[in-house]
């Protein structure tokens, strides 16, 4: 298991919204997901231009999915300023999405459960989320019409597709929840951030950890996370969202 993992937020107050430049990401950096934070909520992302060196981010993206059990994951949750993002097909390949822009919403609206990395655990922390059935997407660069040509796609594909392009508008899926389905995600993520920064102090002061066993529901948010991702690479915990 390498180092690509969950990735906590520091507090607010100590850490900006700094962008990681592209160059640190194709060398090879681990990639940290950054998790949900309402003062990051409307940012839209810049689009992808000729010159961006965008290969070997698709892969890793690709990977981490892969990794993580997630359906896509764009670039913003990475931290990476970009109208870019990566869903995974049924067969688990990669559909990019290179400054995707929907052209057309059909079919029926469709009431399903959705979860989101951003938002661990991202099995267990779900809301049902109107979509249309069928979207319409046109992506690709300004200079490469050939791409341009739109892609349709259809039931889950649509779905997943839909919330990875709101991720680039900075929409989180709970943002199409009402109030009460909102609140009990960002309940449960609660709950899971404070069991990850109790983790961390046991880990920094052992001999203070606590004897205590864990609650049932923590110990099943954990095993959620596929691989038994290293979570903690900041020096401190996370701030839990407000
Ligand atoms: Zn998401």
């Amino acid at each position: 298991m390498n180092q690509t993992a969950v990735q906590t937020v520091d507090p607010p107050a100590a850490r900006t919204w700094a962008l990681p430049s592209m160059s640190t990401v194709v060398t090879g950096k681990a990639l940290d997901v950054r998790f949900y934070r309402r003062d990051l909520v409307g940012r839209s992302c810049r689009s992808v231009e000729r010159g961006d060196e965008i290969e070997t981010l698709i892969e890793e993206m690709t990977h981490l999915c892969r990794e993580m059990d997630a359906g896509g994951i764009s670039a913003p949750q990475l931290g990476i300023d970009l109208r870019l993002a990566v869903a995974l097909t049924a067969a688990g390949m990669p559909e990019v999405l290179v400054n995707p822009e929907i052209v057309n919403l059909a079919g029926r609206d469709l009431l399903e459960p959705e979860g989101c990395l951003s938002l661990p655990p991202h099995r267990q922390a779900t809301a049902r989320v109107w979509r249309s059935e069928i979207v319409q997407v046109r992506t690709g660069t300004a200079d490469d019409p050939g791409a341009r040509l739109p892609r349709i796609y259809r039931g889950q594909a649509a779905r997943l597709v839909q919330h990875e392009i709101d991720h680039l508008e900075g929409i989180y899926f709970i943002d199409r929840c009402g109030p009460i389905a909102r609140s009990i995600v960002l309940e449960r993520f609660e709950r899971y951030l404070k069991h990850r920064r109790r983790e961390f102090e046991d880990q920094i002061h052992p001999s203070r950890a606590s004897a205590a066993a864990k609650p049932r529901a923590y110990v099943a948010a954990s095993s959620a996370t596929k691989g038994g991702a290293t979570i903690w690479h900041t020096s401190r915990p996370p701030a839990t969202p407000s």
